[in-house]
């Protein structure tokens, strides 16, 4: 039985008084569960105060993007051996924002991915198509292409612990939520590209997150779906009381 994540993408929002108000409510109010995965994807200024106190809770941190390289002459960038140290769990890589305002490809979505995995942190790989895309029937297509390019090289027991989320460009930030059909249609395509590229065994492993528009209405009949195991909540996620619905609904 696979669980459901729910993660909280906030974004470049908050300041850090905000940011310890929110994990303040959240770790007191997050419902201990076997079921379901609480995270908060928080900007890195934040990351070590909020694993420093989310430490006694199930809730855990993750940060939003990464280098690949270990250390050395990259002004600028934070290395996954600084998230590890911090006590970070996940990452989120390969974020439609970042792809197109920072240049990011599935090259270094896979570097990035593998060297999440190298230094024992899980990363949540990011795919999903524009509109153009959708309306021109490339979706499958690009998606699967996404998802293969981010998963080269891994071992099948990383694939496993991989988690993936499927935001669909035209989604993101604009009210559009997929309809539950056609998100999980577009997750059973991943499960399926996955099972091609290892096995039927690993692709049932795999947590599917869905993304784009998701808030307290909708997020049961998402989660409902057979392929979809959770979430990758931006604008929703920015009130503790709404996170904390989005966390109950996935028990
Ligand atoms: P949204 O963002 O929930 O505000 O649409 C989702 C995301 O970009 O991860």
């Amino acid at each position: 039985m696979r669980k459901n994540v729910i993660a909280g993408n906030w974004k470049m929002n908050k300041v850090l008084s905000e940011a310890t108000e929110f994990v303040g409510e959240v770790v007191n109010k997050a419902p201990e569960s076997d079921q379901t995965e609480a995270i908060v994807c928080a900007p890195f200024p934040f990351l070590a105060s909020l694993v420093e106190q989310t430490k006694n809770s199930p809730v855990k941190i993750a940060a939003q993007n990464m280098h690949y390289e270990e250390s050395g002459a990259f002004t600028g960038e934070v290395s996954p051996g600084m998230l590890k140290d911090l006590g970070v769990t996940h990452v989120v890589l390969g974020h439609s924002e970042r792809r197109e305002l920072f240049a990011e490809t599935d090259e270094s979505v896979n570097k990035k991915t593998q060297a999440a995995f190298k230094h024992g942190l899980t990363p949540i790989v990011c795919v999903g198509e524009t509109l153009d895309q959708r309306e021109a029937n490339e979706t499958m297509n690009h998606v699967g292409n996404q998802v293969k390019a981010a998963l080269e090289g891994l071992s099948e027991e990383q694939v496993a612990s991989t988690i993936i989320a499927y935001e669909p460009i035209w989604a993101i930030g604009t009210g559009k939520t997929a309809t539950s059909e056609q998100a999980n249609e577009v997750c059973t395509h991943i499960r399926n590209v996955v099972k091609d590229v290892t096995s039927e065994e690993t692709a049932e492993k795999v947590v599917l997150q869905y993304g784009g528009s998701v808030k307290p209405a909708n997020i049961k009949e998402l989660l409902a779906q057979s392929d979809i195991d959770g979430a990758l909540v931006g604008g929703a996620s920015l009130e503790a009381d709404s996170f904390l619905q989005l966390v109950e609904a996935g028990k």
